[in-house]
C-alpha cells in the first residue's frame, strides 16, 4: 500500500528527475517576543524534531549577526522546504509546552481583535515567572494511611491522624491537632501518614488563610427565588456541556456572589476548575475572603506576588491541583486544564481592560475561552456595562434580574442637592443637607461614606490676581495641592513640587487654593462633626501594603465612623451599619471629553448610593450635583439604572459608539508638538484614503481628527490623537491593518494603537 501509493505520487504529480531537488523536512513557525512582527520559518534538525512542538519556546539565530533569541514555537509541519534557505532551530528552552494549543489559538485571535503584535500577547499571557521558570519551594503533604496501627495511638497521634484527612502539610497538621512535628515524624515512620504529593509554598500560604477568623462561614440554607433561578440558569448549560454568558443583574446585596459561590460549588463537584475574576484584589477584600472561607484549593493571584510565587501558582493550577482560581485581569489567562466555569464580578470595570500593550479586554478574552471550552461565563454587575447590557438585549446573553436585596433591606432614598443653590453652597463642600444627613445617621448610631472622587487637598491653586493656575512643568495639567507641606502634585505624572506662596506670573501674594480633594474634605468634616472618628481611604493614605484592609477592618468594628474616600470606597464593601452615603460631587467627572463619561458616573453613583442602609437600621443616601436633571443623575438617584441605560442607547447609536459600533484611537507623543501633529496627521490621511474606498461594510467608517488630546501633554511628550469609527469592528481593523502596514515611524515619535478603548483621555 505504503509503495503503491509512493509511485502513484512519483508519477502522477511530479517527473522522476525532479525528485533529487526536492527536500522534504520539519518546519517550526516562531514568534519572537519583541522586534520583529511577523512568524518566522526555521528548520527543525532531526536531533530536536521529537523536542520541537507548538506552545514551547526554542533558541534561533536571529538577522544578518545571527544573534540567538528565544522565540515562540507556534506551528510546526512535515513537508517540502521552500527554495529559499531556512535557518536552524538551535535549542528547545522549555521541557514541556507553556501554552496549550487552546492558549496558541486565543493568542492569534487577541492579536487580530486588539491589533497587537502576536509576541507581545504571548508575553501576557504567560506570567514573567514562568518566562524565567524559577523553581518554586515544594512541601510535602500528608493523609493518613487508614493503616491499623499495632499500638494503640497516643492522643498526639490520634489529633493528628484525624487533622489529616485530606492531604495536609506538616506544618498544618502541627497547628490544627496542637501536637508537635516530632509525632507527625513518627506517624510516617510507622507507616499511619503517608505522602500525599506536594504543593508549591505560596499555594499553601493562600489555602492557609482559610483560617483566618474573621471569615464567617456562611452558607445559607436556601437561596432566594431569583438566586434560585440565576443558579439555574449557570447549571443547566453547565450540566449540558455548553457555552452560555449570564448576566446577573442585581443591586448590591441582592446575593450576586452567593450564586457565584455555589455555582462553584457544583463546578467542584464535577472535579472540574473555576476561575474568578475581581477588578482588584486589594479592593476587593471580602469577596476573596468568601471564596477562601467556602472551598478549600483556592489560588488567589495578587499583584503582590513575586515570579515565583506566580510560577508556583501557575504549576498548582496546570497540574489541576486548584480547583478555584481569584484573581484580577491577568488569571483569566490561568492554565486551568479542567476548566469548568468563569466568573466576572463588577464586570463594568475598566480595569478589565489593560491600559498598556496588548490592550485586551478581560471579558472578550473571557468569552472567547468559555465558548472554546463549552462552558458557561457569568458576568455580575449592579450597573452593568452598555455593552453587556445591549447583548443581553439581542438576546445573545441571558440576563438574570436579582431586583431586590435578600432579606428584604429597602434600597435608601436618595436625596439630590442642587449645588447651583446658593444656600446649598454655605458650608464649603458639605451642604447643610448632607450636614444634617451626617448628624441623623450619628445620632442613630450608623456610620457614613462620603464619597469624592478626586484626591488631595485642593484640586488647583489659582492666583486671585490675574488668574493664573500652577501647572505641572511637563505636563498639561493643574497641580493638586496636597497637605501637610503644601505639596503641588501632578496627577498625570507624579511630580512633587513646592507651591510657592506668592504668585510665578505676577508676584502677587495671592495664590489660592480651590476645588475640594478628599484630604480638605477630612478636614472640614472633623471641623463639623469634632466628636467623630473619621478616616480616608484614597490612594494617598494607601500606599503601604494591608493599610487598605487594616482600614476597611476598622471600619467594620465601627472604629471608624465616617469614612472619606474616593472610588475605592464604592467597591465590593458591605457594612450594615452604613446608615448614610454622601457623594459629595456627583458630576466631577461627567463633563469630561470621553463618550463613557456619563455611564462611569451613573455606575459610581449607583454603587455607592447601594452601600447605604443594608442593615436593619436603614440608610439614606444625599448626592450633590450642579446638574440635577442630567438622566445620569436622575437614575442613580432613583436607583434605577436601567432607565439610565434606555437613555443612554440610543445616543450611543446615533453617534456610532460602542456597543453599536467600533472604536480605534490612535494615540501620537512626542516631545516635540510638531512632530506629533503631523504624524497624528500622516496617519489619519492613510486611513481616510483606506476609508474612501469602501470594500463591503467600511463604507461607514469615520475618521475623526487629528486633534490635541485631551490631556495634551503629559511626561514632557505632547499627545494627539484620532479616531476611527465604524459598525463592524472586523472590517474597522482591516482598514486600520491596511492603513498602518509598513509604515516607517520617525525616530521622535511614539504611537499606539487601542481598540474599543475604555479611556479617551
Ligand atoms: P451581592 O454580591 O449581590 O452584593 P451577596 O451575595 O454579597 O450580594 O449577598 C449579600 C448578603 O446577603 C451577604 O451577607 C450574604 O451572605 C447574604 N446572603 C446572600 N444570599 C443569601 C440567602 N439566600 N439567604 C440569606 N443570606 C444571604
Ligand atoms: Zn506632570
Amino acid at each position: 500500500m505504503d509503495k503503491h501509493t509512493g509511485q502513484r505520487e512519483l508519477f502522477e504529480s511530479r517527473p522522476a528527475w525532479v525528485e533529487d531537488d526536492l527536500r522534504r523536512g520539519t518546519i517550526a513557525t516562531v514568534v519572537m517576543p519583541d522586534g520583529v512582527d511577523r512568524p518566522l520559518d526555521y528548520l527543525v534538525p532531526e536531533g530536536l524534531a521529537a523536542e520541537v512542538e507548538p506552545g514551547r519556546r526554542v533558541l534561533v539565530p536571529l538577522g544578518r549577526g545571527n544573534r540567538e533569541r528565544l522565540a515562540y514555537c507556534v506551528a510546526v509541519r512535515s513537508g517540502e522546504l521552500p527554495q529559499h534557505p531556512l535557518k536552524t532551530v538551535l535549542g528547545v528552552e522549555d521541557q514541556a509546552p507553556l501554552l496549550s494549543q487552546r492558549m496558541l489559538d486565543l493568542t492569534q485571535w487577541m492579536a487580530d481583535r486588539w491589533l497587537a503584535r502576536r509576541g507581545e500577547v504571548l508575553e501576557a499571557v504567560l506570567p514573567a515567572g514562568v518566562r524565567s521558570s524559577r523553581r518554586p519551594r515544594a512541601i510535602s503533604l500528608y493523609v493518613a494511611s487508614g493503616q491499623t496501627p499495632s499500638r494503640r495511638p497516643t492522643p498526639a497521634q490520634t489529633a493528628v491522624l484525624e487533622a489529616a484527612t485530606a492531604p495536609t502539610s506538616a506544618e498544618d497538621l502541627a497547628r490544627r491537632s496542637g501536637a508537635s512535628r516530632a509525632v507527625i515524624s513518627r506517624l510516617v515512620r510507622l507507616g499511619l501518614l503517608v505522602e500525599a504529593g506536594t504543593v508549591s509554598a505560596s499555594v499553601q500560604r493562600a489555602v492557609r488563610s482559610n483560617d483566618r477568623e474573621k471569615i464567617r462561614h456562611d452558607r445559607p440554607e436556601t437561596l432566594s427565588e431569583p438566586q434560585a433561578a440565576a443558579l439555574e440558569a449557570i447549571l443547566d448549560p453547565m450540566r449540558a456541556g455548553r457555552h452560555e454568558t449570564i448576566v446577573l443583574f442585581g443591586v448590591t446585596g441582592s446575593g450576586k456572589t452567593e450564586v457565584y459561590l455555589q455555582a462553584v460549588e457544583e463546578t467542584l463537584r464535577q472535579g472540574r476548575q473555576a476561575i474568578v475574576l475581581v477588578p482588584e484584589i486589594s479592593l476587593t477584600p471580602q469577596t476573596c475572603d468568601r471564596f477562601r472561607a467556602r472551598f478549600g484549593s483556592v489560588a488567589v493571584l495578587h499583584s503582590h506576588l513575586t515570579p515565583a510565587e506566580r510560577h508556583a501558582q501557575w504549576r498548582e493550577i496546570a497540574a489541576g491541583r486548584v480547583g478555584v482560581v481569584v484573581g484580577a485581569r491577568s488569571a483569566i489567562f490561568a492554565p486551568a486544564p479542567r476548566l469548568g466555569l468563569v466568573v466576572i464580578d463588577e464586570e463594568h470595570e475598566n480595569s478589565f481592560k489593560q491600559a498598556t500593550a496588548p490592550r485586551y479586554h478581560a471579558r472578550d478574552v473571557a468569552e472567547w475561552i468559555a465558548r472554546a471550552e463549552g462552558v458557561p461565563l457569568v458576568l455580575g454587575s449592579a450597573t452593568p456595562s452598555l455593552e453587556t447590557f445591549s447583548e443581553c438585549l439581542a438576546g445573545r446573553w441571558k440576563m438574570c434580574r436579582l431586583a431586590d436585596r435578600v432579606g428584604g433591606s429597602q434600597l435608601p432614598p436618595v436625596v439630590t442637592v442642587d449645588l447651583r443653590d446658593r444656600a446649598a453652597r454655605s458650608r464649603g463642600s458639605v451642604s447643610p443637607r448632607l450636614a444634617a444627613g451626617i448628624k441623623w445617621a450619628l445620632d442613630a448610631g450608623g456610620q457614613v461614606m462620603l464619597l469624592l472622587n478626586r484626591r488631595g487637598f485642593a484640586t488647583h491653586v489659582q492666583c486671585r490676581g490675574c488668574g493664573h493656575t500652577a501647572r505641572c512643568p511637563q505636563c498639561d495639567l493643574a497641580l493638586t495641592l496636597h497637605q501637610p507641606g503644601s505639596r503641588g502634585i501632578c496627577h498625570g505624572c507624579g511630580l512633587v513640587t513646592r507651591v510657592p506662596s506668592a504668585c510665578p506670573a505676577c508676584a502677587a501674594p495671592q495664590l489660592v487654593s480651590r476645588g475640594t480633594g478628599t484630604q480638605r474634605l477630612e478636614d472640614e468634616i472633623r471641623g463639623l462633626f469634632p466628636g467623630a472618628r473619621v478616616a480616608r481611604m484614597d490612594t494617598d493614605t494607601m500606599r503601604t501594603r494591608g493599610s487598605h484592609e487594616r482600614t476597611l477592618d476598622a471600619f467594620r468594628a465601627r472604629e471608624i465612623e465616617i469614612l472619606v474616600g474616593t472610588q475605592m470606597i464604592a467597591k465590593g464593601l458591605d457594612f450594615p451599619s452604613v446608615m448614610l452615603v454622601g457623594v459629595v460631587h456627583a458630576d466631577a467627572a461627567l463633563h469630561l471629553a470621553d463618550f463613557r463619561a456619563a455611564e462611569r458616573t451613573c455606575q459610581l453613583v449607583t454603587q455607592v448610593a447601594g452601600r447605604s442602609g443594608r442593615g436593619s437600621l436603614g440608610g439614606r443616601v444625599v448626592v450633590q450635583t450642579s446638574t440635577p436633571d442630567h438622566p445620569a443623575i436622575v437614575a442613580a438617584a432613583k436607583h434605577d439604572y436601567e432607565a439610565f441605560v434606555r437613555s443612554e442607547l440610543p445616543i450611543r447609536e446615533a453617534l456610532l459608539y460602542p456597543p453599536f459600533g467600533s472604536i480605534v484611537r490612535v494615540v501620537v507623543r512626542s516631545v516635540d508638538e510638531r512632530a506629533a501633529a503631523d504624524w497624528a496627521g500622516h496617519i489619519a490621511d492613510r486611513m481616510r484614503k483606506e476609508a474612501g474606498q469602501p470594500e463591503g461594510s467600511a463604507a461607514a467608517v469615520r475618521v475623526l481628527g487629528p486633534a490635541p488630546a485631551p490631556i495634551t501633554r503629559l511626561r514632557d511628550r505632547f499627545r494627539w490623537h484620532l479616531q476611527v469609527q465604524g459598525p463592524d469592528g472586523g472590517s474597522l481593523r482591516e482598514l486600520v491593518r491596511r492603513a498602518t502596514a509598513g509604515l516607517q515611524t520617525p525616530d521622535n515619535v511614539a504611537w499606539i494603537i487601542d481598540v474599543d478603548p475604555v479611556e479617551m483621555l
